[in-house]
C-alpha cells in the first residue's frame, strides 16, 4: 500500500516538472500558436481556448497508464503512475484555471502566502503576451522571490 501511495505521489511530482518543461519548450515553443490566445485575451473567441487543447494532450498519457496498468498483466504499478498524472491534471485545472484565472466562479481570494505567490508568480508569467522573455512556467512549485514580493496582485 505504501508503495503504491509514493508512486502516486512521485509521478505527481513529476508532472510538475514535466508541465514546467512542457510549458517553457513546447508551449513558448513549436506549440506557442495553441498557447498565444491563453496570453493574449484579444485572441479568444468564446469560452474555450486554443491553449485547452493541451488538456486532451495531457489526458492521453494518463490514459495509456490506466489501459496497460489494468490489462498488462504484472504492470499493476504503472496504473498508480496513471492515478499520479491524473491528479496533477486535477490540481492544475483547478489552481490554473478555476482559482487564478476564475473561469467557472469569482473564488475570494484564499489569503495565505502559498496562494499569493501562486497568483505573483502566474501573475508575472502573464505580464508579457508574447513567445520569448516570459518567467515563472511552473505551477505548485514556486520560486522563493515570489512569496516576499510586494508586487500587487
Ligand atoms: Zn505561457
Ligand atoms: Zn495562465
Amino acid at each position: 500500500m505504501l508503495l503504491k501511495i509514493s508512486i502516486v505521489v512521485i509521478a505527481f511530482i513529476f508532472m510538475e516538472f514535466v508541465a514546467w518543461f512542457t510549458h517553457k519548450y513546447i508551449m513558448h515553443g513549436i506549440l506557442w500558436c495553441w498557447h498565444k490566445d491563453h496570453h493574449n485575451p484579444q485572441l479568444r473567441k468564446g469560452f474555450f481556448e486554443r491553449n485547452d487543447r493541451f488538456f486532451l494532450i495531457f489526458a492521453i498519457p494518463s490514459f495509456l497508464c490506466y489501459l496497460i496498468g489494468s490489462l498488462a498483466e504484472g504492470y499493476q504499478a504503472v496504473l498508480f503512475i496513471g492515478i499520479g498524472i491524473s491528479l496533477y491534471g486535477l490540481a492544475y485545472f483547478l489552481v490554473h484555471d478555476v482559482f487564478i484565472h476564475s473561469r467557472f466562479s469569482r473564488i475570494k481570494r484564499i489569503n495565505s502566502r502559498y496562494t499569493d505567490a501562486i497568483l505573483r508568480a502566474h501573475g508575472a508569467h502573464h505580464a508579457k503576451q508574447t513567445k520569448e522573455d516570459c518567467e515563472s512556467f511552473g505551477m505548485l512549485i514556486v520560486n522563493r522571490k515570489y512569496f516576499n514580493s510586494r508586487r500587487k496582485i
